[in-house]
């Protein structure tokens, strides 16, 4: 369940909760033409801070030049505003959610018209995606039944709300099954990703990820973890990997956004490593990032961006 907050961003008004409604002839809520983002502010030793506030609002405006929407608003108008809906519900930890969506624009597939987008920037307390305890815990998961989109059928690459109708059937599936998260394959039986995060596997000190290749949104905390990874020098390789790897795994862990970085302890009833809850290797990376917020780790990249 949402924690309301006071206030949403609604096409450049602060527009109170419940009163942020749309028309049910939107476009979006027909088609899933909606392009989006998820970001987090935290609490910080600089106060709060949205994390790569600036990479997010790329990802936002590339996924909406792939799908050609217009946006009306320049680059530094919408990190302006992200940081603006943080400011006005006095939030510091948060989950932001900005919505750019084709709204009530007629009823043909391509509008017909010349349309605007309308955008939403929604920011309310959100715990990690995957449940409070499973940082600590870890999750089980399962491979799911239901591969993720191929190359040119469904654009990955951008974060766009039609996706998540895959992401849908893999969660819905995975949690009928009493598991807390599914892992798509891609169509040739790849590892691909969870549905809403990236998927790293630990195998002999060498850190894997799947390739862009694999059908998977190129994540902000994946690159992250990238990122910390190479700076205390542990090797990582992008690269296609097939099913098994998981079950002979010595560690394996989601990230994203909303869930942060989860260790998952099974997959498919396989316990992973020798069946503790995080290896050694997570454990590390964990503190790496949120050390950055603690500023026990230097944050060398600039990715931590005052409110
Ligand atoms: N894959 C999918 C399908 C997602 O929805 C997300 C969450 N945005 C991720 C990966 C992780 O992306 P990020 O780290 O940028 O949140």
């Amino acid at each position: 369940m949402i924690k309301k907050s006071n206030f949403i961003w609604f096409n450049g008004k602060m527009v109170p909760w419940d009163k942020a409604n749309i028309h049910v002839l939107s476009h979006a809520l027909h088609y899933g033409s909606s392009v989006f983002e998820g970001m987090r502010c935290y609490q910080s030793y600089k106060g709060a801070v949205i994390f790569r506030l600036k990479d997010h609002i790329q990802r936002l405006i590339n996924s909406a030049k792939i799908y050609r929407m217009p946006i009306s608003w320049s680059r530094q108008e919408l990190i302006e505003a992200c940081k603006i809906v943080i400011r006005k519900n006095n939030l510091i930890d948060a989950y932001i959610r900005p919505l750019l969506f084709i709204g009530d624009v007629g009823i043909e597939i391509n509008p017909i018209i010349q349309y605007d987008t309308d955008l939403v920037i929604i920011a309310f307390y959100w715990e990690s995606y995957l449940g409070k305890d499973s940082l600590n815990l870890g999750i089980d998961a399962m491979v799911s039944s239901w591969n993720r989109v191929s190359a040119n059928t469904i654009p990955y690459m951008a974060k766009a709300g039609g996706n998540y109708l895959s992401s849908m059937l893999i969660s819905n599936e995975a949690h009928r099954h009493g598991y807390h998260e599914g892992i798509g394959l891609n169509i040739f039986g790849y590892i691909s990703e969870g549905s809403g995060e990236n998927l790293f596997v630990i195998k002999d000190g060498i850190i894997l990820t799947p390739s862009c290749s694999s059908s998977v949104l190129l994540g902000i905390t994946r690159d992250s973890i990238i990122k910390l990874a190479a700076s205390i020098n542990l090797e990582v390789r992008e690269c296609m990997l097939p099913r098994e790897y998981l079950y002979i795994a010595d560690e394996v862990f989601m990230v994203g956004t909303a869930a942060e970085i989860t260790p998952v302890r099974s997959i498919d009833g396989i316990k992973i490593g020798s069946g503790g809850v995080k290896g050694p290797i997570t454990m590390k990376l964990q503190e790496l990032f949120f050390g950055l917020f603690t500023g026990e780790v230097k944050d060398e990249w600039d990715w931590l961006e005052e409110v």
